[in-house]
């Protein structure tokens, strides 16, 4: 039995008339990869959305590192060592990469504040562009751009690091990059929960998986668990 670092039971959001997330249960494994997938509207960055803080659960609770999260404001959570990284990043565009992820670093958690050069050092090597530290973020390609978003939440030194279709639009190449930028940060030791609708990508890449569908809990486990999950192939490959 691994430790849980992340919890959801009976996760419920409403907007007005609409279950956007529909008693929803997930626990996610310290150290592991989390996926999230789902059609388009299932209810993935809605979800993502309660986890961070962005929006007040209906129904339900979350607890992260045995806390409830209830009430928590965002930039309490980040505190408390929870990090997102945007998939569109707004760096500084006239600073450098190092600068950009220093930023980060000096944002990031107070008690790690006296080792900001460290553990800027530190998040650009997790996510491979220590080559580009001296480049401005203006000169990046989207590829760059996003694992330059990746190093600035590593930066503030996440126990849980949340990213939503982190390889949207990247090509081939720039998505292999990204699935091992995603592996360093586990491997470094922190959980990493991803969105992605992209089913060969996520099974590649997570340890574990939570499919949705239209707000409800589909499935959940090993990627070999899921994808040969009656439910998962009827529904979400449409087979
Ligand atoms: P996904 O990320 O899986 O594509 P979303 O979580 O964005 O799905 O959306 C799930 C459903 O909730 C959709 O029907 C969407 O229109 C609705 N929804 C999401 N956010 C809001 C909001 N702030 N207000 C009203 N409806 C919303
Ligand atoms: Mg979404």
């Amino acid at each position: 039995m691994s430790e849980i670092i992340l919890e959801g039971v009976g996760v419920t959001k409403r907007f007005r008339g609409l279950t956007a997330t529909d008693h929803v249960d997930f626990a996610v494994p310290k150290g592991s990869i989390y996926g999230l997938i789902g059609p388009n509207g299932a209810g993935k960055s809605t979800l993502f959305n309660l986890v961070t803080g962005y929006h007040p659960l209906s129904e339900g609770r979350i607890v992260f590192k045995g806390r409830d999260l209830a009430g928590m404001p965002i930039y309490r959570r980040n505190q408390f060592g929870m990090a997102r990284a945007f998939q569109i990043s707004k760096p500084f565009p006239a600073l450098t990469v190092r600068e950009n992820v220093g930023v980060g670093a000096m944002f990031g958690r107070p008690d790690r504040g006296a080792q900001a050069g460290r553990e800027t050092d530190r998040a650009m090597e997790i996510a491979g562009i220590t080559h580009l530290a001296a480049r401005r973020a203006d000169a990046l390609t989207v590829g760059e751009l996003r694992k330059l978003e990746i190093a600035r939440a590593v930066a503030t030194g996440p126990d849980l690091l949340l990213a939503d279709e982190p390889c949207a639009g990247l090509n081939p190449f720039e998505t292999d990059e990204m699935a091992q930028c995603l592996r360093n940060v586990r491997d470094a030791g922190a959980t990493v929960w991803l969105v992605e609708h992209d089913m060969k990508a996520v099974t590649a890449l997570c340890d574990r998986i939570l499919v949705i569908d239209a707000g409800k809990r589909l499935a959940e486990g090993t990627p070999s668990e899921v994808v040969n999950d009656p439910a998962v192939i009827s529904a979400y490959l449409g087979v």
